[in-house]
């Protein structure tokens, strides 16, 4: 074959979603895509069942409506932001516009996967950089940045470990960045956070420093992929020149509208996910699965070894549970489970005790 792809591209290993199913088995309990259990606002099935009528028309290219209720809501710039399909498209476009072959992308040891998919899609140099117990180490990026680092992605809360990292220690490692780099603060879980803005109040301090959220998780929207990024003028006008000018469909805008504005459902899935992460987390401890402080809709539970957290999994599927072993993010003596509703964390903790009394 003389057709061949940029190299880098043969080095991506195949993303894989978490399971949704075990053979020969219906009434699945998924837990194992950091999902919203609620499902998402009424409202935004509202607004995407009334999306129906309009399926001939081309969906509008500036998201205005969109971009006005993200700026209402979280106060920020409408001008200032971007709408992806899913953040992972905008964690691509950073990529595909800042970064090339002899650039290198930074991201840590336990970091999100996408992040070393999006830097060899464009020929970048992928540099991983050690966590200190699970939890993200400014100073060992900041050691490992060189002239030749254009983006640095983190994920605050953290995907899988849940830990993060405070305003403080994100503020010290934007200032540090060497003058060509940037820093993307991936917010797909910042809405957990107690007190947290995602990054928002650096990203307008400074001009280094770029923000993604996401729809797919307390939006409960994974299903139509919808992110958004917030950042400097200047970058939210070069992403906009490469993405698709109709990349988000009618229905997709017209939901994700309606999700942001309904804050009182965001606030009761907020609350509820608190609640029920903090039962279960203490409900493994009791039964011998210690975890860190959560501050996202999962927790990373960890077992004695690869084997019993193996062994775990398979119990949890002959009970119809569903969650993560996260080995390829050097976790294999771990498995990550997303906070359900009471019903599904108590049936969660209940196997996982079951499985710890048969051994
Ligand atoms: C789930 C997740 C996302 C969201 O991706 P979308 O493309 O918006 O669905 C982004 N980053 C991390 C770390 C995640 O876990």
């Amino acid at each position: 074959m003389t057709i061949s792809p940029k190299p880098s591209i043969m080095d991506i290993t195949l993303y894989k979603g978490g399971a949704s199913s075990v053979a020969g088995m219906t009434n699945i309990l998924k837990l194992s895509s950091n999902e919203n259990p609620h499902g998402p606002s009424p409202k935004a099935k509202d607004a995407y069942a009334r999306a129906v009528h309009d399926l001939h028309r081309y969906p509008v290219t500036d998201h205005a409506r969109l971009r006005r209720a993200i700026g209402d809501v979280w106060s920020v710039d409408p001008d200032r932001v971007i709408c992806g399909v899913g953040s992972d498209e905008i964690l691509h476009l950073l990529a595909q516009a800042y970064t090339g072959p002899g650039d290198e992308v930074i991201y840590t040891e336990h970091g999100f996967a996408i992040y070393r998919i999006v830097a060899l899609a464009v020929g970048a140099t992928p540099v991983v950089v050690p966590e200190r117990e699970r939890v993200i180490d400014v100073d060992a990026i900041l050691a490992a940045c060189t002239d030749a680092t254009r983006l640095v992605y983190i994920a605050n809360p953290a995907n899988p470990t849940a830990t993060m990292i405070g305003q403080a220690e994100i503020a010290r490692l934007a200032a540090g960045l060497p003058e060509r780099a940037m820093l993307v603060l991936d917010g797909a879980y910042a809405e957990f956070a107690e007190g947290y803005d995602g990054g928002r109040a650096l990203v307008e301090a400074r001009d280094n420093v770029f923000m993604t959220r996401t729809f797919s998780k307390i939006y409960g929207l994974g299903g139509l992929r919808i992110g958004w990024g917030y950042g400097p003028r200047a970058v939210i006008d070069v992403l906009n020149r490469i993405r698709g000018p109709f990349n988000l469909s009618g229905g997709a805008l017209a939901a994700a509208e309606a999700a942001v504005r309904d804050t009182d459902y965001t606030e009761k899935c907020r609350a509820e996910n608190a609640r029920w992460r903090d039962w279960l987390s203490t409900a493994l401890a009791e039964r011998g699965v210690p975890s860190d402080t959560s501050t996202a809709n999962f927790i990373l539970a960890r077992f004695a070894s690869e084997d019993e957290a193996l062994a775990c999994n398979v119990y949890l599927e002959s009970q119809g549970i569903v969650v993560r072993h996260p080995k390829s993010y050097g976790f294999p003596h771990c498995l990550r489970i997303t906070v359900g509703d009471e019903s599904a964390c108590r049936r969660v903790a209940h196997a996982i005790g079951q499985f710890k009394d048969s051994r």
